[in-house]
């Protein structure tokens, strides 16, 4: 399974990720994630990133793209992965869409969280509380938001026009989402 998830900042998308990289055993790849992690090692890949992240930017498409062309070649994405976070751009998909269709791949579903801006924002405000990331200011907040609407929320009509956009209410409790997400997959 190749599946990617999209929908704004506290759709869940990390959350329902998690869950189902441990339902079907394939990885949960998150490219905020990985950013993080960079980040706070300090490589040249985190200074880089650090300052689009902080501002609510994303992370230029070069630096995003060869991240995540290294990350599909390890051992373990060989039998399918979760995207999440990843492609946010209209270059990012024709980028993934090169990667696999250069080792003879295809993605399965690309799964839509669909949710009411105000509780987004609500939960990461609660999230910043909880987690403190930077990221998690309410005008950075505001910004992360406002890019999505421009530039990644125009992909999910290119994924429908594919025929393989699952549309999932992401307002529900963890469980209900997760169960809808699996069924909807896996019928
Ligand atoms: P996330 O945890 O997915 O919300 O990502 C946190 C931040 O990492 C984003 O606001 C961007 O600055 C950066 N980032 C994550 N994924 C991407 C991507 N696919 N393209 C560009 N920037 C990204």
């Amino acid at each position: 399974m190749r599946i990617v998830f999209m929908g704004p900042p506290g759709a869940g998308k990390g959350t329902q990720a998690a869950i189902l990289s441990r339902l079907f055993g394939i990885p949960h790849i998150s490219t905020g994630d990985i950013f993080r992690a960079n980040v706070s090692e300090g490589t040249p890949l985190g200074i880089e990133a650090q300052r689009y992240m902080d501002a609510g930017e994303y992370v230029p498409d070069g630096v995003t793209n060869a991240m995540v062309r290294d990350r599909l070649t390890h051992g373990d994405a060989q039998p399918g992965f979760i995207l999440d976070g990843y492609p946010r751009t209209v270059e990012q998909v024709a980028e993934l869409d090169a990667m696999l269709r250069s080792s003879g791949q295809k993605l399965d579903a690309v799964i839509e969280l669909t949710v009411d801006i105000d509780v987004v924002v609500q939960r990461l405000v609660q999230r910043a509380a909880e987690q403190g990331r930077p990221d998690d200011t309410e005008d950075v907040i505001r910004r992360r938001l406002e890019v999505y609407a421009e530039q990644t929320a125009p992909l999910i009509a290119v994924y429908k026009d594919h025929g393989i956009l699952i549309r999932i209410d992401g307002l529900g409790d963890i469980d209900s989402v997760s169960n809808a997400i699996a069924s909807a997959i896996n019928p």
